[in-house]
């Protein structure tokens, strides 16, 4: 039986969702699995462990220290180390996040093994595990199998469903001391620019506006219909580079990959590095005044017309449902 670990994440005291997405992709690996959380925070982590349990862990390792309050790759670098160290896993496994793209190549280089990164499906090839990752901005996938050794990898959010939440499961969380020190780095404090609401890497739901919207003020009518489906708000470049939102919104080659469940393009004419973040997400709605617009091409449905007629007569009709 193989024993992998997964790297939990939380943000504002609450574990985001690939957290669990990652068990579930601990147990495509290798069904039989001892799946391992490890949750690192300033906070008591009990309340998250018991989650991490409750999606498919067995178990749980907590280290908390309150140099871990925020993410630094020092802090939680040390604390990720001395956990690996203890138990020895065959594999570790975390979101493809922000916090998930820094720490485990830093790690994986420590450790001089490998790392296969942005993993959006895992398959079995006898018994061996085959990742599939998207490369070329998601024009072809390549496939990549471990060969030896204690590996990292990275699963991209929104892809592997987590396993169903069952609060009957129990597991042991186990405190782990860590003296983390030397960290170079101070979170002062953070600064949200993007708006608060749905994750935009996490959503299943996704209205992104383009130069088309026009303004700032044009994307108010995407919030509202962002609200009434329970989505979030994204944007294309033209629309971050005009001003009329904040580059944190940016979904593309140089911005944020999602892959929601419902990807509806605003204004947005579909340029290539546009099409990189946002092509492989299930269902894709394109409004847009130009039949010949290239977004045309990866959506499943279009609908040809001016975006400040289409988008109230939507979220009118949403409200109905
Ligand atoms: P436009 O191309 O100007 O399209 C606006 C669309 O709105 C048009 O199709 C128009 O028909 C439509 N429209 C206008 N008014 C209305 C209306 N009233 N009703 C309906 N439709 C209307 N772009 C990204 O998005 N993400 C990236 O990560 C990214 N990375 C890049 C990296 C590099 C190295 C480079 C060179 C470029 C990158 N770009 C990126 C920029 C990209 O090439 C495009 O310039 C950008 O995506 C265009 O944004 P847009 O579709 O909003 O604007």
């Amino acid at each position: 039986m193989s024993k992998l670990l997964v790297i939990g994440e939380a943000r504002d005291g609450e574990l985001r969702n690939v957290t669990f997405e990652a068990v579930a992709a601990a147990k495509k690996i290798d069904t039989d699995a001892e799946v391992v959380g490890v949750l690192c925070g300033g906070d008591d982590l009990n309340g998250p462990a018991q989650e991490v349990i409750y999606y498919g862990a067995d178990r749980v390792v907590t280290v908390k220290h309150n140099l871990l309050e925020a993410y630094t790759s020092e802090g939680y670098s040390q604390a990720v180390l001395a956990v690996i160290d203890d138990e020895a896993p065959d594999g570790v496994i975390m979101g493809h996040t922000a916090i998930g793209k820094d720490l485990t190549p830093k790690l994986a280089a420590k450790l001089e093994t490998g790392l296969i990164s942005d993993a959006t499906d895992i398959e079995h090839d006898g018994d061996k595990a085959v990742f599939i990752r998207p490369i070329y901005s998601g024009k072809a996938f390549e496939k990549k199998v471990i060969s030896s050794g204690l590996t990292f990898a990275t699963i991209r959010p929104n892809n592997i469903p987590a396993l169903d939440r069952d609060d009957s499961r129990t597991g042991e969380v186990t405190a782990k001391d860590v003296d983390v020190k030397d960290i170079h780095t101070v979170i002062k404090d953070v600064i949200r620019k993007a708006s608060e609401g749905v994750d935009l890497s996490e959503a299943n739901v996704i209205i992104a506006g383009g130069r088309g919207v026009k303004s700032a003020d044009g994307f108010k009518p995407l919030y509202e219909l962002a609200d009434v489906l329970g989505g979030a708000v994204g944007a294309s470049r033209g629309a971050c580079d005009a001003e009329y939102c904040d580059y944190s919104l940016q979904i593309g080659q140089t911005g944020k990959v999602v892959t929601p469940d419902l990807y509806i393009a605003v204004g947005i004419s579909g340029a290539i590095q546009h099409l990189a973040g946002m092509s492989n997400s299930k269902v894709i709605v394109a409004i847009n005044k130009d039949p010949e617009a290239n977004i045309f091409n990866v959506a499943d449905y279009g609908i040809v017309g001016d975006i400040f007629e289409v988008i109230p007569k939507l979220t009118e009709e949403f409200k109905q449902v």
